[in-house]
């Protein structure tokens, strides 16, 4: 981290939620939250609203309530966001937030600017456990599972602190679940805060407008269409199965035939829908002609589109990004093929908020991941909670 990039740190203790923290419960929760108080369901209408439209974290302000059940909720409810640790801009506007959501552990969250869109990229969990190898999050190691207040916290923070400054209005378009984690093994409490996020009564998200991005656990993939199925974006990089299970050791699990038949699940049934597969360019590994024609020939009966992600490089990692020339060579023959192509722009590299960039603050939970990242450099931020 350098000293410049620092927009400002928010100094204060880390909270604990004081009783049940109603921010990450969706509407059906808080209904049931309701009744077993002797509440009529509507009341949970209103409290979303105020909650998540309005970004009311105090009771008392709550005017459409009784004064009975404001008193009651002060004493035995909270809305409890995680707290901002630290926030970094780069020159080209993105923004990086250090979220803390334990004291020694914090994920990150970074907005992106491309007027008319802004999308925020979100967590959902504290590291990763899949181990893909060009990935600095699976560096960190895994340490848990976020909950749905943690994960639809960092909307509700984010929104905070971007729409109600007139200094800074920027609005937040489109969430892709994109940061640390794989959102399917945290499945109940990602599926809660994407419930919160399409709510008309929360924030109200188009389902479009919402894409979850999985390195592919093929049975939650159909789960996820049965429950919410927000866009569907899917970490693919390999046109074949011996260099997957190289990049991405859970193609061992659930391997490429399975996925793209999950993939061709998810979106049978509307003509408009498409899967994105991501593809990150490794100069030499993943990025030849030949790559490019069988990951052609794979697609061609999946209504997709593919983002090709110049690989963003972290310390060690030992890739290197595939130079322009050959990134747009790869993309042609896709194109060539029929199959809709962008290479994803770059954005927030100097502020490490790029693709596969987030490192966060984690403890990770095993033996073998302490051993791994005692050799390594403190991740960015770490010196912050230090302090
Ligand atoms: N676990 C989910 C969510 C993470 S999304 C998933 O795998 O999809 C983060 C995206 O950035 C994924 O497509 C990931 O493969 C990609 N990525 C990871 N490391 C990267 C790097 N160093 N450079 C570019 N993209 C990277």
């Amino acid at each position: 981290m350098n000293a410049h990039d620092e927009h400002a740190v928010y100094e204060s203790p880390a909270r604990e939620a004081a009783g049940t923290n109603l921010l990450g419960l969706s509407r059906t929760a808080l209904e049931r939250y309701f009744e077993a108080r002797g509440e009529r369901p509507f009341r949970a209408v209103q409290v979303l609203k105020w909650i998540h439209q309005q970004r009311i974290a105090r009771f008392a302000a709550m005017t459409n309530l009784s004064k009975d059940l404001r008193a009651r909720l002060e004493a035995e409810a909270s809305v409890t966001p995680p707290e901002i640790v630290a926030v970094h801009e780069s020159v080209d506007g993105t923004i990086k937030w250090l979220v803390r959501v334990a004291p020694d552990n914090c994920v990150e969250m970074v907005f992106i600017p491309d007027t008319p869109r802004g999308t925020l990229c979100i967590s959902s969990q504290v590291g990763c456990a899949l181990n893909c190898t060009f990935c600095a999050t699976a560096r960190q190691g895994f340490n848990r599972n976020l909950g749905s207040a943690e994960i639809i916290g960092q909307l509700w923070l984010a929104r905070s602190m971007l729409e109600s400054s007139s200094e800074r209005s920027r609005t937040i378009t489109n969430i892709v679940l994109m940061g640390m984690g794989e959102p399917l093994l945290n499945f109940d409490n990602v599926v809660e805060a994407l419930e919160l996020m399409l709510d008309d009564n929360a924030h109200g998200f188009a389902r479009r407008r919402v894409t979850l991005s999985t390195a592919g656990v093929v049975p939650k993939i159909d789960a996820l269409r049965q429950r919410c199925p927000v866009s569907l974006a899917v970490s693919l990089h390999a046109p074949n199965d011996r260099l997957r299970d190289e990049l991405v050791p859970l193609n061992k699990h659930y391997p490429i035939r399975d996925l793209l038949a999950a993939c061709r699940r998810y979106v049978a049934g509307d003509p408009r829908e498409k899967v994105t597969f991501e593809y990150v360019m490794l100069a030499g590994v993943n990025d030849s002609r030949q790559h490019a024609l069988e990951l052609a020939a794979l697609l061609a009966d999946v209504p997709s589109k593919v983002n090709l992600i110049p690989f963003n490089p972290f310390p060690s990692s030992g890739y290197r990004r595939s130079p322009e020339h050959v990134i747009d060579a790869f993309r042609d023959v896709l194109l060539s093929r029929g199959i809709m192509t962008i290479t994803r722009k770059t954005r927030g590299g100097d502020i490490d908020a790029a693709c596969g960039q987030l490192a966060g603050v984690v403890q990770p939970r095993s033996q073998r991941m302490r051993a791994r990242r005692a050799g390594r450099l403190a991740p960015a931020g770490a010196e912050r909670l230090q302090s």
